[in-house]
């Protein structure tokens, strides 16, 4: 058994600014890893628009300087799985691939969100050479280029529009005859004449010689009047939605619908959840449990945003540890 003062699971910009602020701040954490090391952001090819990279950053690159800081005051990090929580008493434990056991007085989760996929095995292929999940990061890279927005929900219709102020077009690929976002967000799409929106269509794969060049698409799938359609685009972006990455804690801590992570008001300090099975979450704040960075935040979805929060969440856990 390990006992530890702060521990934080993720490693991803909200993980590690978390580490950073709890190493200065001489809680000794320990951070594990997890299953994709840098988190998301490591799916993008590069990075623009984090402060302080005048001339963008390679997101490994930038990573490895996060955990390198917070390595330099004394983190501790654990490569390794969390498979099993239990934080009904204090300190909270926490397991590490079923059998290293570690207390601690707080923890911050910083587990992130992962973007949900087609399943299409040419996602695979192209994924960092024309597939994207993010618009804002990787946008950029598409400027006067045609490319792709799969979905029909808010989060398409603005991935979208953020796109058609860049590329030459944007298709957008929707599987129904109507797009499910927000009267408003559809008004946006439905009238900017860079956008086509392609109703009824699915995608069965993405062509291309080493990087993504058209899409193969069929509309209408199984119907009389099925038709199947090519075209030609640089880019293919995913807005089908996100999974947080919390559904190990839902015994404990009360999430909302889509099981992102309630924090209370303007702190990262989550609220207890007695009895998730039963829809029963208390009002009631769980203390020592600090959540921070996408797992939290569905809407901004930013690293920068996360990292914030990361600090935050620091901040909060040297509070409650000093209050013990
Ligand atoms: P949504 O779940 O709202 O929409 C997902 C979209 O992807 C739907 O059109 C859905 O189609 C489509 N989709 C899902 N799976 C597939 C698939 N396998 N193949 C093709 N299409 C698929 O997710 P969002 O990320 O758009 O939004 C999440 C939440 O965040 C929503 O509540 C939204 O309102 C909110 N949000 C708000 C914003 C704002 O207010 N500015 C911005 C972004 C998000 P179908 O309709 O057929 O199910």
């Amino acid at each position: 058994m390990n006992k530890v003062k702060c521990l934080i699971i993720g490693s991803g910009p909200a993980g590690y600014t978390a580490a950073i602020y709890a190493s200065r701040a001489n809680l000794a954490p320990v951070l594990i890893e997890g299953p994709q090391l840098g988190g998301q952001l490591t799916t993008t090819t590069e990075v623009e628009n984090f402060p302080g990279y005048p001339d963008g950053v390679e997101p490994f690159t930038m990573m490895d300087d996060m955990r390198r800081q917070a390595e330099r005051f004394g983190t501790t990090f654990v490569s390794g799985i969390v498979t099993k929580v239990d934080f009904s008493t204090s300190p909270k434990k926490v397991w590490v691939e079923d059998t290293d056991l570690y207390e601690a007085d707080a923890v911050i989760i910083a587990t992130g969100a992962s973007a949900k996929y087609l399943g299409i095995e040419s996602e695979r292929t192209y994924k960092g050479r024309g597939v994207s999940a993010c618009a804002t990061c990787d946008g950029f890279f598409y400027r006067k280029k045609t490319v792709a927005v799969v979905g029909g929900g808010d989060t398409a219709c603005e991935e979208a529009n953020y796109l058609a102020g860049l590329c030459e077009k944007v298709y957008m690929i929707v599987r129904k005859p109507f797009l499910r976002a927000s009267d408003i967000m559809q008004q946006r799409v439905l009238n900017n004449p860079k956008i086509e929106v392609l109703f009824e269509h699915n995608t069965l794969q993405l062509t291309g010689e080493g990087k993504v060049q058209g899409a193969d698409l069929v509309y209408r799938k199984g119907e009389p009047d099925e038709q199947l359609r090519h075209i030609a685009i640089d880019g293919f972006f995913l807005a089908i939605g996100h999974h947080p990455n919390t559904e190990l804690f839902k015994d404990y801590i009360a999430r909302d619908a889509e099981g992102y992570i309630i924090t209370h008001d303007n702190s990262t300090q989550c609220f207890k959840c007695e009895n998730a099975q039963m829809g029963k979450c208390e009002n009631e704040k769980i203390p020592g449990i600090f959540a921070a960075g996408d797992c939290a935040d569905p809407h901004y979805r930013q690293a920068v945003v996360a990292a914030g929060s990361g600090a935050k969440a620091a901040i909060e856990a040297d509070k409650y540890i000093k209050s013990l």
